[in-house]
């Protein structure tokens, strides 16, 4: 089975609750987890890995490279280029590889041959490890700039299968992009976090047009329900909208702060805080779909 922590909205606390509910069902599953926010994965700090076992490289990306001995400055490939990453250097052009999509374009309209060649690059990799809590953990890490997060999310998750484990939860960045949609599609259940705000419930609408798109089950949890109670019915109404049930309601506690300070889930060291007692309401929730 594979759950899917989601928001639409970034920094509305979803990795904060996606640890502590990892803290919970590693007790009680074979789980493995999956840090799917390629652009900027962080869980394994929280959960703690300290030694990754194994590293694989998304590879198959090329970027266009322009020899400058051979380049005689005619400008064409740079008026040419759709992504505008020619750049003049001198009397010659060079390629920005960061902006580079390797679409080829440049070497049809260069006049001349061996000008223009292609070299390839890794887009990002996918580490393993095992947390401090005893189960299995998978990063997607894109590197500065390049394509291809919903391919490296994609092989993430197929590894994370080779596992066989259980159950696989995944933790999906912000917005709907392709590291979204490939964390999505495949799930049996997205839990959308949202906080009381017009904007946070705006961006989980777009997430649940994904959903949607793929028809997956979707559950609601309100995070800082209690910073913004008056927006409550606002909240509680967009759920019912988009038939999700609400399987938690976490109130605003600065134990969640001091738990990232610590780099630990809160549910670990602040057992009765606020927090965590409703992340276990929470877990109890989602065990009946498990
Ligand atoms: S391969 Fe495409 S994106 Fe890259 S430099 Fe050439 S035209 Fe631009
Ligand atoms: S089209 Fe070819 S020769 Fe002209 S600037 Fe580009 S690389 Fe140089």
């Amino acid at each position: 089975m594979q759950i899917t922590v989601s928001s639409g909205k970034g920094g509305v606390g979803k990795s904060s609750i996606t640890a502590s509910l990892l803290y919970l069902f590693g007790k009680e599953n074979d789980l493995i987890a999956v840090d799917a926010d390629a652009d900027t994965p962080n869980l394994d700090i929280l959960l703690n890995v300290k030694d990754w076992e194994g590293e694989e490289s998304l590879s198959g990306e090329r970027v266009a490279v322009i020899d400058g001995d051979r380049c005689n400055g005619c400008g064409l490939c740079a008026r040419h280029c759709p992504y505008e990453c020619i750049e003049r250097d001198g009397k010659v052009y060079r390629v920005n590889e960061v902006l580079c999509e390797g679409c080829n374009v440049c070497s049809i309209v260069c006049p001349h041959d061996f000008v223009i060649s292609f070299k390839e690059t890794i887009p990002g990799v996918i580490r393993w490890g095992k947390t401090d809590y005893d189960f299995e953990f998978v990063s997607a890490q894109l590197f500065p700039g390049r394509p291809n997060s919903g391919k490296l999310v994609f092989k993430a998750k197929k590894l994370a299968q080779s596992f066989n484990k259980d159950l696989m939860v995944v933790d999906a960045a912000a917005g709907i992009g392709c590291s979204v949609v490939a964390s999505v599609n495949g799930s049996d259940l997205v839990v959308v976090v949202v906080e009381p705000t017009e904007v946070s419930l705006s961006d989980a609408g777009r997430l649940v047009k994904v959903l949607d798109h793929f028809g997956v089950r979707r559950v609601g949890v309100v995070n800082k329900f209690d910073i913004n109670s008056d927006f409550m019915p606002v909240v509680e109404g967009f759920f019912k909208g988009v038939k999700a049930d609400i399987v938690g309601y976490v109130p605003y506690d600065k134990n969640v702060v001091n738990a990232m300070l610590q780099g630990k889930p809160a549910v670990e060291i602040f057992p009765e805080s606020l927090f965590s007692t409703a992340i276990k309401e929470i877990y109890e929730n989602l065990k009946n779909f498990v």
